[in-house]
């Protein structure tokens, strides 16, 4: 089967077919049709294979995981996502493989919306990269430089589940059943937080999604606002299934590892009461926004801690 087949069997004509796409897969280029009023939010995202995901990866795993790291981050600029593209390079043309990727891609596209408008096929290494736009109105977006001396800093969800799934994968952390099998859904199948996202236009001072680590991440925050934080790692999120598997200090998992696909945002002090009625999910209020650059981690006596390292899921299998 050549390539034109192979799309059109796998991703022509699937999924959402929204009414301001005027022309979608087939010809040289999409035509789109903005809504007046609104920015055009866009964002893209590559996945390497033995990079960011592992060669053996379930397909159905990797098709949702391509298009979920692009929600959140759309997500995190509380934008409607509407039009995906999407490029794959694949080593053979492997039907069965494709076909598992599209229904996973297709389903978290379904539930979001999200039609694919076009994109590329090429022989090659395993790479998935997916290009997604959606709508935002420009002064509502959630921008990182918001945030304010006497914010509230808060998270969506659970931490440290997605960082602790990847040590299961890599054989670091020993640990099977149910709750094993959460924490490497949580890696694989990530959750974005659209609807979070949304409802944090005109609430959030700021906000970002945690894919490379809190402590990261919400630097990127800090740095753009120009403002510094305290957190209380007592406060920090941590799922049952973390907890269960027993790795040591999770806290430092949930500060520094990645892939959790949460949202972190600040919130001024007189809004922050309403921020758990307007989201739909989780949200655990985790330290405040001061003055004084840097990232303060406190403990509950309110002594300062050492940082946890960047990448700390390396010292899983000492610690455990
Ligand atoms: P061209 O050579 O003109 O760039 P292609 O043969 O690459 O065209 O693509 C033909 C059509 O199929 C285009 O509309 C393109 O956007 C779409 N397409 C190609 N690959 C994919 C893919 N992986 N997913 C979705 N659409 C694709
Ligand atoms: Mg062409």
């Amino acid at each position: 089967m050549n390539e034109f087949e192979l799309i059109r069997r796998h991703f022509a004509r699937r999924g959402p077919q929204r009414e301001d796409v005027p022309l979608g897969i087939g010809d040289d280029a999409a035509l789109l049709a903005p809504p007046a009023g609104q920015a055009l939010a866009t964002t893209v995202d590559t996945l390497l294979g033995g990079v960011h995901f592992s060669p053996d990866i379930p397909p159905a795993d990797l098709g949702h995981k391509a298009l979920a790291v692009n929600l959140s981050d759309l997500a995190a600029m509380g934008a409607e996502p509407a039009w995906a593209t999407l490029s794959i390079s694949l080593p053979e043309a492997d039907g069965a493989w494709l076909a598992a990727f599209a229904d996973g891609f297709f389903a978290l596209a379904g539930r979001f919306g999200v039609q694919l408008v076009g994109g590329d096929t090429t022989r090659g290494p395993l790479a998935v990269t997916v290009q997604l736009q959606g709508f935002v109105p420009a002064d509502a977006a959630l921008r990182r430089g918001g945030a304010r001396p006497g914010d509230h800093v808060f998270v969506t969800g659970s931490l440290g589940d997605a960082g602790a799934g990847l040590a299961i994968e890599q054989g670091r952390l020993a640990f099977t059943g149910p709750a094993a099998d959460f924490l490497l859904a949580r890696l694989h199948r990530p959750t974005p937080r659209v609807e979070a996202g949304l409802a944090l236009r005109g609430l959030a001072s700021a906000a970002i999604d945690v894919s490379d680590g809190l402590g990261q991440d919400l630097g990127h925050i800090l740095a753009a606002s120009g403002v510094g934080a305290e957190l209380e790692i007592a406060a920090l999120p941590l799922s049952d299934e973390l907890l269960a598997s027993g790795i040591a200090q999770p806290w430092r998992l949930a500060a520094a590892a990645g892939d959790d696909y949460e949202l972190c945002f600040t919130a001024p002090a007189d809004a922050a009461p309403g921020v758990a009625d307007a989201l739909d999910c989780p949200v655990t209020r985790i330290g405040r926004i001061v003055g004084e650059p840097g990232l303060r981690w406190l403990d509950a006596q309110g002594r300062t801690v050492a940082p946890p390292p960047r990448g700390w899921d390396h010292f899983a299998r000492d610690e455990r």
